[in-house]
């Protein structure tokens, strides 16, 4: 076959993924696609996994996914002729620790809650399922039915077949060896074979894709690691209906192959494949074995599974994989370039994932967005600043390990840190401040007394919330400081600058100069693509503050909204500005100390900024608060950040002042009922559901994104909505937890916090069905927390309004 010279769509990379992306294209009815492999189909990772294929998955829409691949691999034979390999033997996953069975049972709790039939079973059980394996030592089992196995280079040609059976055109031995671009937009791809125009190119490249990427300027951020497993001879007892058998305390999985076993597993320290770059041709290639690297897996193996001892080790397979920063794959249209879409990065999951990755990357190719909340896996999580290929490296080192090591609620990665810091850092370690990262960002998340050592990781409470009390009291009998800095800032100019947010946001943003609105963003479906808060500075300059996780996402939708013809230009500039919250009934008091400037309720109202003196610094102060209660946001320049901070430590002598992380202020925002975007806000809810209609308004004079689906959902039953959730006893959750009313799960926490006024844990979650229609006020239910039921109240307001009992 001669190359085409056009397509309409190039996918690049013959692996699953870029074959499961094909396939759904096609079946979306996008059969002019032409996939280009630079070897031959399966040659580059996909051909010599191990194929354990899972469903569950951390979130509703992630494991909705991977379920969706088990149906399609379970019927793809029969569409195609072409075998898989599926085998849906289930799976066992074992524990060891007493803590790492809570941790069992909060995922039997999801797995209900997401509709994946799941069962608790006893060590014994567990060992009459998997007859190698040794339960002595066992807490107990999760038994999965439906999980299964595959044989991966054969489900990746069964996609092929189907995805040609369409129409789709597949080329091996043709390298993509550049993009070509007009106007910020994709035009085709250069080959060593010439060029092929396109209007939309798909990299599935693999652990090539980074560099593939950067050809175009994209940032695909994924390093690969050295990944093994050992392939035995026949052992007694082992037959193909064996399940496959995790056992994340020894870091080791178990599959049967051929009468014997693939063990393989997660190392906790691996060992990054530094090569720059990955050659063309590795393909259908290994690495050399490493035993010493394998020697922990190997050790725990001999434990788990005694018959290791004796058995015929036929090979130490080395292959390399990529992994991500965060251990999730990379899906959706980059950024920095239209129709540039990526799907890749599959962290050891690509062949459980690619089934249901390359239907949703199909999905938002044809459809223009994404079909789902899909902020997990967005590429738009991803700052330009995690490119960096020796941070890549250490933490693929670090992220490899934690696919079966015990994850604590709260725990943090460790490498690449610090990185981005406010210019109180070290102020802020000095005064024993721990801090958590988001966005590459150190933020406080609390501060350790003078000599006190950080608390050990826990599932239930914390030894630090004795420490966080004290930070929530100042925050609402006196003031606290919390160091926001990292919150992204976007600053938008120009003449048509007001028209634009006006089409994007639901809320009024025809306000005068000072003003700061709260308003969503919104696609089409009314779901919530981010919510900002934006203050008018100018009448033709706005500043506007999001979450510190979404600057380029929202840089990304709002930039992509601007018209060519509109004179608007969107700017990043989070670096320029601090921002210091000074919350707590004495923060006016302390801020007249340090300013000459009215501050008084009369002197800046509610929702309103204004530039003043603060010591010898101007910045601009906002009367709002996230945490309830009374307080000021001061957007300071950021080289004058620390001259600010130090200037309200001195004044506040005598004021109880103190400084306060973001464990008090996210627990204080939910006590509230504060929304967050990511928690109780994404693309899948409307306000309507999340209780935010004073936020929208459908009869302003500009037309706005999403305001048609509001109209037409508008008085309509709510699918789900949001309540406030308060403990009846000092549990300590953590957020993610079901909800449950007996044995039916209602709904799903949002979010979690410790609440100084209910003495008690409290929570946001969405209920769905009947109780999304009725009114709560005090309804009881039950949070599932690690295997325990524990009693709660539902409330739609919270804590209530005056007047109210
Ligand atoms: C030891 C090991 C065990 C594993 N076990 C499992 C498992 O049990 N379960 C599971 O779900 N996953 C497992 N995986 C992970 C799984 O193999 C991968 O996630 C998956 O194969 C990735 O598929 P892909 O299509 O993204 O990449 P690949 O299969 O590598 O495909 C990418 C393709 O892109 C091509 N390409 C790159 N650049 C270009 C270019 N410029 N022009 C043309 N072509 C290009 C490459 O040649 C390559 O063929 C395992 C991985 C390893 C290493």
């Amino acid at each position: 076959m001669n190359l085409p010279a056009q397509a309409r769509v190039v996918i690049v990379g013959g692996g699953i993924a870029g074959c499961s992306t094909a396939y759904h294209l096609a079946k979306l009815g996008w059969t002019d696609v032409l996939l280009l492999e630079q070897g031959k189909l399966t040659s580059g990772t996909t051909w010599h996994a191990a194929g354990l294929v899972g469903q569950m998955r951390p979130n509703r829409n992630m494991t909705r996914m991977s379920k969706y691949g088990i149906e399609l691999y379970a019927t793809l034979e029969q569409e195609t002729g072409l075998a898989t390999g599926w085998k849906q033997c289930g799976s066992v996953n074992v524990a060891r620790t007493p803590e790492r069975m809570q941790v069992l049972r909060k995922q039997l709790a999801l797995a209900r809650s997401f509709g994946v039939e799941c069962h608790e079973i006893s060590p014994k059980e567990a060992g009459e399922k998997m007859p190698v394996m040794r339960t002595d030592d066992l807490q107990g089992a999760l038994w999965l039915p439906g999980d299964g196995k595959a044989n991966p280079a054969d489900l990746c040609m069964s996609l092929a077949k189907g995805a040609r059976n369409a129409g789709v055109k597949m080329m091996e031995g043709v390298q993509v060896t550049g993009v070509m671009t007009e106007q910020g937009r994709v035009t085709g791809v250069r080959t060593a074979q010439g060029d092929v125009r396109c209007e939309v190119v798909v990299n599935c490249g693999g652990q090539w894709a980074r560099q593939f990427g950067a050809l175009a300027g994209v940032n695909v951020p994924l390093f690969s690691a050295e990944h093994f497993y050992i392939v035995t001879g026949r052992i007694e007892g082992m037959h193909p209906d064996v399940p496959v058998m995790r056992d994340p305390d020894g870091f080791i999985y178990y599959k049967e192959e051929v009468g014997g076993l693939v063990m393989g597993g997660f190392e906790p320290q691996a060992k990054p494949w530094k090569v720059d770059p990955i050659p063309a041709d590795f393909q259908f290639q290994l690495l050399d074995e490493d035993w010493d690297q394998f020697e922990v897996l190997m050790t725990n193996a001999m434990h788990r599974t005694p018959c290791l001892e004796t058995a015929e080790i036929k090979m130490l397979l080395n292959g390399p994989e990529s992994f991500t920063p965060d251990g999730n794959f990379i899906l959706g249209e980059a950024p920095q370039l239209r129709n540039y879409f990526v799907c890749a990065g599959f962290n050891s999951a690509g062949i459980a994932n690619s089934g249901g990755a390359g239907r949703l990357i199909a999905e938002w190719i044809v459809g223009g967005e994404p079909s789902t909340d899909l902020w997990d896996v967005d590429i738009r999580r991803f700052g330009g600043f995690t490119g960096n290929r020796r941070a890549l490296a250490e933490r693929t080192g670090e992220t490899l390990g934690l696919h079966y090591a015990m994850r604590w609620p709260r725990q943090e990665l460790e490498t690449v840190r610090p990185l981005r810091t406010s210019p109180l850092y070290d102020l802020l370690a000095a005064k024993g401040a721990e801090f958590g990262s988001k966005n590459g960002w150190e933020r406080a998340s609390y501060f350790r007394p003078d000599g006190a050592a950080r608390p050990p990781h826990t599932l239930g409470t914390p030894g630090w919330l004795p420490w966080m009390v004290e930070e929530q009291r100042a925050t609402r009998e006196t003031v606290a400081i919390y160091d926001q800095t990292s919150f992204s800032k976007l600053l938008l100019q120009g003449r048509d600058a007001l028209a634009v947010l006006q089409r994007l946001c639901a809320n009024e943003m025809d306000v005068p100069p000072g003003r700061m609105v709260y308003t969503p963003l919104l696609n089409a479906r009314g779901g919530i693509e981010s919510d900002l808060t934006v203050i008018r500075e100018a009448a033709d300059r706005f500043l506007i503050v999001t979450g510190s996780a979404q600057t380029v996402r929202d840089l990304d939708w709002i930039s992509r909204h601007i018209e060519p013809h509109e004179h608007a230009v969107l700017t990043d500039v989070s670096p320029m500005y601090s921002v210091l919250s000074v919350m707590g009934p004495r923060s006016r008091e302390l801020l007249s100390r340090v300013s000459p400037d009215d501050l008084s309720p009369e002197g800046l109202r509610f929702s309103w900024t204004k530039e003043i003196d603060l010591g010898h610094a101007r910045v601009r102060a906002a009367r709002m608060s996230y945490v309830g209660g009374p307080g000021f946001e001061l957007y300071v320049p950021v080289e004058m950040c620390r001259h600010v901070y130090l200037a309200l430590q001195e004044a506040g002598r005598g004021l109880g002042l103190r400084d306060a992380g973001y464990y008090a202020l996210d627990a204080l925002r939910i006590e509230q009922g504060r929304r967050a975007w990511g928690a109780e806000l994404g693309p899948d809810e409307t306000p309507w559901e999340a209780g935010l209609a004073f936020s929208v308004k459908l009869d302003k004079p500009a037309a706005f994104l999403g305001r048609e689906a509001l109209l037409k959902s508008r008085g309509q039953p709510l699918r789900k909505k949001l309540v406030s959730v308060v403990f009846d006893t000092p549990a300590f959750a953590w957020g993610g937890e079901p909800l449950v009313i007996g044995a039916d799960t209602v709904g799903d926490l949002t979010s979690v916090g410790w609440s100084p006024l209910a003495n008690a844990c409290v929570g946001l979650a969405y209920v769905r069905g009947a109780l999304a229609q009725q009114p709560h006020e005090g309804t009881p239910a039950q949070v599932e927390l690690w295997g325990e039921q524990v009693p709660v109240r539902l409330f739609d307001q919270w804590p209530p309004k005056p007047g109210k009992a």
